[in-house]
């Protein structure tokens, strides 16, 4: 018997009913994201530091205090001996981070359930200057929020062209995930009859660690493909520099990574429930609950919720995604500077992953750019506290000045 079939004959014993592909579509996408107040000036070093075009969608989910982090104060400031960054931005000296003599995994040390996509695609351009991002994150919010400004104005835009929003507050890590579950729901009927989705939810597990994403948008093409298409918006209008594609590029790889695993029944319950430390029995918030009984859902729990949501994944004829393509649009005039169709080399985003994964399970040391991309340090953030830099990754003298970051 075939996977589909027998989950189908899972859902009847069950439910007493047969599934319909409609299921969930009577539900509409909910939003709980965080919504940080956008800065006005520009950070002219974000787009040389590759920062500027993370998916805007996983940094406003970053930014909910509720979810991922566990209690992390201690690793969210720098220590009393440390000063706060200068008016350029530059950090101006590193904190007694027990960095090295640590013997947890960077995982624990961050108090980390799960990863976004976003993390590995910044991990991709530079694992030291993503680490910095992440030890020094809540002096870097002012630039976050710069950047964040016009390209998430923009991504909220389009996806309010495709659906309405409703707002859901939440008070709890498995509201949280309730409302991704729910988006789900509600949008894989939406894909399957209207052909077009924007802002899905993704996870799985990868290497041993729980991997997290939005795609930006889905659809099907006129011959049927499900092609997926990742917006990254410009702030100057030229098209990105080729190693700041190749970040663009792994990151849509790594939501095919996920997608495909998820449509082809290969996330468990229990995988997630594990990583992300959540109570399937709690029940629901009184909100999130009220909107899952205007959909029609019978649930009580997360629980019940996550078992539809496997099913709806299982049982929808959700294909894998065929085609991946990156559009670049210039922020300002909203001109489409280029597109790019990736090829997707599973063994070689397998093999990338395993890297990248094997910092964050502690099997080896962090590590910054090659002396060929040496260039990247030029206008990084952390060049002058850069362990990596000083040290005998990429030899000082091999790097040139700082640059300015004014523009
Ligand atoms: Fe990476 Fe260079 Fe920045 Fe160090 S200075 S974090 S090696 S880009």
């Amino acid at each position: 018997m075939l996977f589909a079939e027998r989950v189908r004959e899972q859902f009847r014993g069950r439910h007493g009913t047969e599934w319909s592909p409609r299921f969930g579509g009577g539900l509409c996408p909910i939003h709980s994201c965080y919504m940080a107040e956008p800065g006005k000036e520009e950070m002219a070093s974000a787009e040389a530091s590759g920062f500027s075009d993370l998916s805007d969608s996983e940094i406003l989910e970053s930014l909910d205090p509720e979810d991922n982090q566990e209690s992390s104060a201690s690793l969210s400031k720098p220590g009393s001996s440390s000063q706060l960054p200068g008016k350029d931005g530059k950090l101006r000296s590193l904190p007694k981070w027990k960095r090295g003599l640590d013997v947890s995994s960077p995982m624990e040390r961050f108090h980390l359930k799960y990863l976004y996509v976003t993390d590995l695609s910044t991990q991709d351009w530079c694992e030291q200057q993503m680490i910095y991002g992440k030890e020094f994150s809540g002096f870097l919010a002012p630039e976050k929020a710069a950047v964040l400004d016009t390209g998430s104005s923009i991504h909220l835009a389009r996806e309010l062209e495709v659906h309405d929003l409703v707002t859901v507050p939440i008070t709890t890590k498995e509201d949280a995930w309730a409302v991704k579950f729910l988006n789900i729901l509600s949008m894989i009927p939406t894909l399957q009859a209207e052909g077009l989705i924007r802002e899905f939810p993704v996870f799985g597990e990868v290497e041993g660690v729980l991997l997290v994403g939005v795609i930006d948008e889905l659809h099907y093409t006129t011959k049927g493909e499900l092609e997926l298409a990742e917006l990254k918006t410009r702030r100057r209008p030229v098209l990105p520099l080729e190693a700041q594609k190749k970040k663009d590029c792994f990151q849509v790889s790594l939501y095919k990574y996920i997608f495909d695993a998820m449509v082809q029944g290969k996330v468990t319950t229990a995988s997630l429930i594990h990583h992300a430390k959540l109570c399937p029995e709690k029940p629901l918030g009184p909100s999130v609950l009220r909107h899952a009984q205007q959909g029609g859902l019978s649930v009580k729990s997360l629980g019940d919720l996550m078992e539809l949501v496997f099913l709806a994944l299982t049982l929808s004829d959700l294909p894998v995604i065929d085609i991946l393509k990156i559009e670049y649009i210039h922020q300002e005039s909203a001109t489409v500077l280029g597109t790019e169709i990736v090829a997707f080399e599973e063994k070689e985003v397998r093999g990338k992953v395993q890297h990248y994964m094997a910092y964050w399970m502690g099997h080896r040391h962090p590590q910054g750019v090659d002396i060929e991309e040496a260039w990247k340090c030029w206008t990084c953030n952390y060049a002058d506290i850069c362990e990596w830099k000083k040290g005998d990754g990429v030899p000082s003298s091999n790097l040139k000045p700082q640059a300015k970051k004014t523009k």
